[in-house]
């Protein structure tokens, strides 16, 4: 793609943006009651994510150094930069996928909702259910629709038949996916479309009524009409929770994120609202990287 041409979709997307809040949503999702919503209006001005020099390293290898920043409550973070500059690294650092690599190792401080989560104390799988995770490629469990959804809320030690499938009910319309699946809850995950597996793994990770939810290119395996569902969900679904993305795609981040955290070599570049880093960064590697000048 030529650098003109890719800074025009750059800036109709910045444009879609603006104009957004006037187009009506083409999918309605439902928000899971005492999930983040209630709470997050009055947090909005604390940060729910603070990285304090935080820095991680695979054995002798950066994967990121020196990270300083604060998510707020409510909003889209995307995280974008070249191949190799930290992106996932960060994202995994979020709810320390990290450990399972073996040689990882944490410095700094990396706080969610206030609890610095690398404190030995943390418990994992609390952590993990209050910061869910949806990947590149969907991976839902090769088990029913209905048991995918269910599979935290039991881990939480939810047993009632009822109480469960409200939750599924829930989650499933908290993810634009209720519509299409409600008449085939006892059928195969692995017999819906790529852009469904990917809903259903939304899903999954609302059920356990997380605050954070963290993406790693979500769209990258799916065609333009399931990542535009995609998209329209992460619109839906950050009046109530607190999204991070890491994407390639930039017309992806100007679309559907507020706040944009350039990384590169490792290192935080320049971190601003997304309009700023596309249209005026302060950053000449900044500049370089979104008009395609490099990465
Ligand atoms: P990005 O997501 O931006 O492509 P990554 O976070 O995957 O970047 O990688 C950042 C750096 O950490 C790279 O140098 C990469 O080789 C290294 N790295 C990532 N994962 C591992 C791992 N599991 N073991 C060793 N090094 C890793």
């Amino acid at each position: 793609m030529t650098k003109q041409s890719n800074n025009q979709m750059l800036k109709s997307a910045l444009d879609v943006k603006a104009s957004k809040s006037v187009i009506e949503p083409t999918i309605t999702v439902q928000r899971i009651k005492g999930a983040a919503d209630e709470s997050n209006t009055e947090k909005c001005q604390c940060a729910i994510i603070r990285a304090d020099q935080f820095s991680m390293y695979y054995g002798s290898t950066v994967g990121v150094k020196d990270i300083t920043m604060d998510i707020y409550p409510c909003s889209v973070t995307a995280i974008i930069g070249p191949s190799g500059c930290g992106k996932s690294t960060f994202l995994r650092s979020i709810n320390r996928m990290n450990d399972l690599v073996p040689h990882a190792r944490a410095e700094g401080k990396l706080e969610v909702d206030g609890q610095d989560i690398y404190d030995k104390r943390i418990n994992l799988v609390n952590l993990r259910q209050q910061v869910g995770m949806v990947f590149q490629k969907p991976n839902p469990f090769p088990k029913s629709i209905f048991d995918n959804v269910a599979y935290g809320p039991r881990l939480q030690g939810v047993k009632n038949k009822s109480k469960l499938q409200h939750i599924v009910e829930q989650s499933l319309k908290a993810s634009a996916l209720w519509d299409e699946v409600q008449d085939d809850l006892k059928k195969s995950a692995l017999a819906l479309s790529g852009g469904q597996q990917q809903r259903l793994c939304i899903a999954r990770a609302l059920a356990t009524k997380p605050r954070v939810l963290l993406m790693d290119e979500p769209c990258s395996a799916l065609d333009p009409l399931a990542t535009g569902k995609i998209e329209d969900l992460i619109e839906q679904l950050k009046s109530s929770y607190t999204i991070v993305i890491v994407t390639h795609n930039m017309q992806q981040a100007a679309r559907v994120s507020e706040s944009a955290a350039f990384f590169c070599l490792g290192e935080l570049i320049e971190y601003d609202n997304t309009s700023k880093i596309f249209s005026n960064p302060s950053k000449k590697q900044t500049e370089d990287y979104v008009t395609g000048r490099f990465g």
